[in-house]
């Protein structure tokens, strides 16, 4: 089956990359989000990114105009009908997939694939809410989408190979790398990357080191480009309880219990950048 006609469902962080990566190479991308607002701000949002690789010369002129003609904007679901592919990257809530993988199901052409951006939940649940899991995959994309290479593509139990080789070869044709993964509790990434910076927070907790103290560490003695407490609000504190929390239940070890600071931080609402502070103070930039 050819590609050449993507939905993306969910126009934010993740969305708009996606929506932004496959339209400039050349692919019908249909944007769908549920208030029009939302749309016009993924539209800015995009147009700037592109904006900036024109500055940088990485595309010309003509190719900003040509990918953002490549987008249509809308509002509902049942647009996805005429898709090879749909790209499921709405907000982390298993119930808000379950409602839009049951639409999809009914609405788009039997031979669709169905994948989805979650960062935690379950290929092989989320395949559970369609009569299709054959056609249900994982395409984790990592933020930010025009930047990162990265695509973990993961196998559900039932995504039949057919489904995964198509994955693998359009992930090659929008130069991304796309790793062969299965569907465990945080796949590769986040269950690597998250104990990491959860470890950081338990360093802050015990008085072992300051925050700039840990970054410098990790920055300079392992090369990381970002030390782990600048990544967590970069993150967000609570996607990195959420994720820590999907491990923790998922694979049932005391090792991914999430840091008692974590959780107090992100109770007093010190959700990181986003929320003006967290690790650090970003109030006053
Ligand atoms: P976000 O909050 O920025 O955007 C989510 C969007 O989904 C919002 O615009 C919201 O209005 C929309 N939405 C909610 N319900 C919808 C519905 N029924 N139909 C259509 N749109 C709907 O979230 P995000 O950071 O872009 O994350 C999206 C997905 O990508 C999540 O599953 C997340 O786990 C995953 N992810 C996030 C990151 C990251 O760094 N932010 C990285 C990899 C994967």
């Amino acid at each position: 089956m050819e590609i050449k006609n993507i939905a993306v469902i969910g126009s934010g962080t993740m969305g708009n990359g996606i929506s932004h990566v496959f339209a400039l190479n050349g692919y019908n991308v249909t944007l769908i989000d549920i208030k029009p607002e939302l749309l016009e701000k993924a539209i800015s949002t995009i147009k700037g990114n592109l904006e900036r690789q024109v500055k940088k010369e990485a595309i010309t002129p003509e190719q900003l105009v040509k990918t953002l003609s490549n987008i249509k904007t809308s509002t509902n679901l049942s647009d996805a009908k005429d898709c090879e592919l749909v790209i499921e990257a709405a907000t982390e809530n298993i119930a808000i997939k379950k409602s839009i993988f049951e639409t999809l199901e009914s609405s788009c052409k039997p031979e669709a694939i169905l994948a989805t951006n979650t960062s935690s939940i379950s290929i092989t649940e989320i395949a559970a809410f369609t009569k299709r899991p054959d056609k249900v995959i994982g395409m984790h994309f990592m933020n930010p989408v025009p930047v990162m290479k990265l695509i973990e593509v993961i196998r559900g139990i039932a995504t039949s190979d057919e489904t995964y080789g198509i994955i693998k070869s359009l992930a090659e044709k929008i130069e991304k790398v796309p790793v062969e993964v299965h569907d465990y509790p945080g796949f590769v990434a986040n269950r690597i990357l998250l104990p990491m910076l959860n470890e950081a927070m338990y360093c802050v907790m015990e008085g072992v080191a300051e925050p700039e103290a840990i970054d410098t560490v990790m920055k300079l003695g392992m090369n990381h480009p970002m030390g782990p407490l600048a990544l967590a609000d970069f993150i967000g504190l609570d996607v990195c309880l959420s994720i820590m929390e999907v491990l923790h239940k998922g694979l049932g070890d005391s090792k991914y219990r999430p840091c008692p600071l974590l959780k107090k931080m992100v109770a007093a609402g010190y959700l990181g950048r986003k929320s003006g502070k967290g690790f650090y103070d970003y109030s006053k930039k």
